[in-house]
Order: structure tokens, then sequence, then C-alpha cells
């Protein structure tokens, strides 16, 4: 079986969540052995495939900001299934919820889980903000410009049901803790 989105967890980030969650789902008065521990992960990574191919699917395996798309068939390439809240700072339902996820090519993704762009809700679409210190690399450097402008990007994101719209509460989130 191949698990989708592994790319997204890191050690770190896996060891954190497991000295946070691990000690509450075992009974009280026993410690945790290597076993156990290896069957949470295993969970925590199984929960994170289901996340990423929900995701990927909300929105047409493509990037939600320049609309890259790369199909061999089986699964999207090049496309990663980011958590809007970060994973490492979500709760275990946060973590699967397809309402805390966009789907974007590496430069995006990046960008996103950088601060670099943010998104806020607005009637029926999403707009895309960038930090200042993005918005002059493009403003100067035509490289730059060429993922961030014009029809590098979208400067805001439509999204029609059936697609599950990403929560004010990821959003908000990401403005105040990631962006800037
Ligand atoms: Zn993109």
């Amino acid at each position: 079986m191949v698990l989708l989105g592994q790319d997204e967890l890191r050690e770190d980030d896996l060891q954190a969540v497991l000295e946070r969650e691990l000690p509450a789902l075992v009974p009280e008065g026993t410690t945790t052995d290597s076993t156990t521990e290896r069957a949470f992960v295993q969970m925590l990574r199984i929960g994170q495939s289901a996340f990423a191919s929900q995701v990927l699917r909300n929105y047409g395996a493509a990037c939600a900001f320049c609309g890259f798309t790369l199909d061999d068939g089986e699964r999207p390439t090049l496309l990663r299934a980011g958590h809007i809240k970060p994973w490492r700072d979500s709760d275990d339902r946060e973590r699967i919820d397809v309402a805390n996820g966009i789907a974007a090519c590496p430069t995006h993704d990046a960008a996103f889980d950088a601060g670099l762009m943010t998104l806020d809700p607005a009637g029926d679409h999403l707009t895309v903000s960038m930090s200042p210190r993005l918005r002059a690399a493009a403003d100067h450097v035509p490289a730059t410009a060429r993922y961030f402008t014009g029809e590098g990007l979208r400067q805001k994101i439509v999204l029609t049901p059936p697609t599950v719209t990403p929560s004010t509460k990821y959003l908000r989130w990401h403005r105040e803790h990631v962006y800037g």
C-alpha cells in the first residue's frame, strides 16, 4: 500500500505529536513501549494519507493557487496536500479535516507554509494575500514574478460546491500564526 502525503510529515513533528498525545491514549499507570509508539505513528501516517487523498480530490488534483496539474493516470505528481493550520499544531480531528487542506504545487505550498502568502474568506471565494517581503521580490525580480503575479498566481480562488471550502477558523489561524 502506498501512503500519500508522507512528505508533509517531518520526523520531529511526528515525535512531538507522539509525545503530546500518546500518553492520553494508554491506560493510566502504564508506560508506552516501542510497539505502541510504532502503531501510533502508523495511525498518524494512515490518517495523513487519507487526508492527502481527500484534499487532492477536493481541488480536482490541481494547485489552488495557479492551476498546475500533472496526473500520470494513477495519482497526481508534484502536488501537495498542505494543512492550513499546520499538521504539528493541529489536534487529531484537525489533522484529517479536509476543510483544513489546500492542494498546491511545491512552490506555492512552500510559500504558504512559510507564511509568504495567506488566504482570506471573501463571500464566495478566497482572496490571496502576499507578504511584503514576497511582494517586494515579485516587484523586482522577474523570475520571482513569474510564480507570484499574473497567471502565475490567482488573486482569488473561487470554489464551488461540492468542493469543500477551507474553514474560516483554519484560515484565521494561518493569518495570525504563520503569515507575515
Ligand atoms: Zn501553484
